[in-house]
């Protein structure tokens, strides 16, 4: 059983769920725009440039695919950021039927990571995805980002204030800081769990 970093290589971008190729297992991580997605991403596979850590976000409109642990292993999917009021209104207009799709129509996604800004919360635009996942069976796991930004003093109620928020209790939450690493390991063990069964 690997264990440690996971090993992530690139495989490619798609604008389209056609365009993705074969995979045994995958999980995907999905987000507002300056979540803390790519650095996440990077804590996992501890790599400071694998996914780009932007200042501008909404740019990049496609889905990454990346496997994970080797030839055999599954893949994890790096979709595009939602909710970036500066982005094209053709980006805003083709997010959702891309994504969308993508959520309903791949037979091997096992897990979606839903990221929520730790020191913020979730915003009505993750509300609506949770909902929206709900609504459409689609199994996912609410990952509460940046957990350092938040003060000790008030780390209990942010927690249970945000599961609250994700109508979640707050066991159900994984907590995570790309910055200082908390967290981590415990997330990669389940993503691992995930692809490899
Ligand atoms: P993305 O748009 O969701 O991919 O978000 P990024 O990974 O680009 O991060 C957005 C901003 O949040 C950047 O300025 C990051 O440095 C910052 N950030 C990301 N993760 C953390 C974290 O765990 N702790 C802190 N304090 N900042 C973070």
């Amino acid at each position: 059983m690997a264990s440690g970093p996971l090993r992530l290589s690139f495989v490619r971008s798609a604008t389209r769920v056609d365009e993705l190729p074969p995979s045994p297992a995958e999980v995907a991580f999905v987000g507002r725009s300056n979540v803390g997605k790519s650095a996440l991403v990077n804590a996992l596979a501890n790599r400071r440039q694998l996914a780009r850590v932007s200042n501008t976000p909404g740019r990049t409109q496609v889905i990454n695919l990346f496997t994970v642990d080797g030839d055999d292993g599954g893949t994890l999917v790096d979709l595009p950021g939602y909710g970036f009021a500066k982005a094209p209104k053709s980006v805003r207009r083709d997010w959702p039927t891309m994504i969308e799709g993508y959520l309903l129509a791949r037979d091997e996604l096992a897990m979606v990571y839903v990221l929520v800004d730790g020191a913020i919360g979730p915003t009505p635009l993750d509300a609506r995805m949770l909902d929206w996942l709900r609504a459409h069976g689609v199994p996912h796991t609410v990952v509460a980002t940046k957990a350092d930004k938040v003060r000790s003093s008030k780390r209990a109620a942010r927690r249970r204030d945000l599961a609250a928020g994700c109508a979640l209790d707050e066991g159900d939450v994984i907590w995570v800081s790309a910055t200082t690493g908390a967290g981590i390991d415990d997330l990669r063990s389940l993503v691992r769990d995930w692809i490899d069964r």
